[in-house]
């Protein structure tokens, strides 16, 4: 079993630089502060969107504001780097996903530029944060589906747009390892969740968007909800705190160099069930509605764990239970200092 991580590669220094793409958005910020917690000293942030609307800005580390589909962008971004992140995609839940599929596909930009730029500058490391919706989609059409193991992307039926960029972006990073020699990593996340992550404007993910909801309706009195599809979707969520000790245990385990794997919890919870959950933290019970006509993603959807416990050992630490408990009282503070017209601070 390889347990090694980046505090512990003896390949790797604490002042070795860093460089993490879409550090401004949920995983990546989260990254950004756990290896800046792990004592690394020089890390490079870099996301499109201008500063002041990073979810998170971590003292001491470099941030910058460019558009990494950009070739020259991404030539600047990985200048120095030892290891580089690639979190940065154009994305969001399926409200997102299934409506702007020409923004999700032209994330390729993106990850093409980075890992080109990363093998010129003499990077050790490349990591790609791929996606569940990489499987094929035929595995996936019934509730109570079996769980998706790593073989199950091919033959290749993906998420129109969204999985179709992550497949391909996938083959370059395996790509760059066989015919170059750059050691690149490749984990394909099921639905993450947490505090600072979007949770309102059209790109927030069921766990958020309900909890908002159930904050919504308590706050106006009209104790109603309106779910997605007709709520016995069925998803699997994994805390943000286990997704980044998983990136930093996959990108460190030479065995898994090019091999994408599943990072996900195997716990299958039904969208009705989530409901219920929010609802039992928030103290309240809202009359359902169910809203057959809006995105709803594939029927069901579950992470096969075999591959990653029996390589790293990796399991997810946190109960769904405490995990969206955490999620919904961040919600509520921002939705309350928004409410109060404050500018919602992103320490
Ligand atoms: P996010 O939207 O919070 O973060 C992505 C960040 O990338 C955003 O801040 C965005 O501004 C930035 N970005 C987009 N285009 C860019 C560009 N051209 N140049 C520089 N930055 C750019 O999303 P997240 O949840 O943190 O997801 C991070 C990664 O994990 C993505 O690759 C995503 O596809 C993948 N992923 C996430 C989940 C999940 O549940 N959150 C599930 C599967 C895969």
């Amino acid at each position: 079993m390889n347990n090694m991580i980046a505090a512990t590669d003896p390949s790797l220094k604490k002042d070795d630089l860093i460089l993490v793409a879409g550090a401004g958005g949920f995983i990546g910020g989260s990254l950004v502060r756990y290896f800046r917690q792990q004592g690394f000293s020089r890390i490079r942030a870099v996301d499109k969107k201008p500063l002041p609307d990073w979810y998170q800005r971590v003292e001491g580390v470099e941030c910058i504001s460019m558009d990494l589909s950009e070739k020259e962008n991404a030539v600047r971004a990985v200048v120095g780097a030892t290891e580089v992140y690639n979190l940065a995609a154009d994305m969001g839940g399926m409200g997102f996903i299934e409506r702007f599929r020409i923004e999700c596909l032209r994330s390729v930009l993106i990850n093409t530029h980075l890992i080109e730029s990363a093998y010129r500058a003499g990077a050790q490391r490349y990591f790609f944060s791929s996606s569940a919706c990489a499987y094929n989609t035929i595995l996936q059409q019934d509730p109570n589906v079996r769980a998706l193991k790593e073989s199950d992307a091919y033959p290749a039926m993906a998420e129109r747009g969204y999985g179709w960029e992550k497949l391909i972006s996938e083959m370059f990073c395996q790509e760059y390892w066989a015919e170059r020699g750059l050691k690149t990593a490749i984990a394909r996340f099921h639905n993450v969740y947490g505090p600072h992550g979007t949770w309102d404007g059209g790109r927030e993910k069921a766990p958020a968007a309900i909890c908002r909801k159930v904050i919504e309706a308590k706050d106006t009195g009209k104790h109603e909800i309106t779910i997605w599809g007709d709520g016995h979707q069925t998803r699997s969520f994994m805390y943000i705190d286990d997704c980044v000790f998983g990136i930093d245990q996959i990108m460190h385990c030479d065995r898994l160099i090019a091999t994408p794997i599943n990072l996900g919890s195997s716990e299958l919870i039904a969208i009705n069930a989530l409901v219920s959950l929010a609802e039992e933290i928030g103290g309240v019970t809202l009359q359902r509605h169910y809203d057959l006509n809006a995105p709803r993603g594939v029927a069901g959807r579950n992470s096969d764990n075999t591959f990653i416990q029996q390589v790293l050992g990796w399991e997810p630490k946190t109960p769904f239970r405490d995990g969206l408990a955490k999620t919904y009282a961040w919600i509520e503070e921002q939705y309350s200092d928004r409410k109060a017209g404050k500018r919602i601070v992103h320490d």
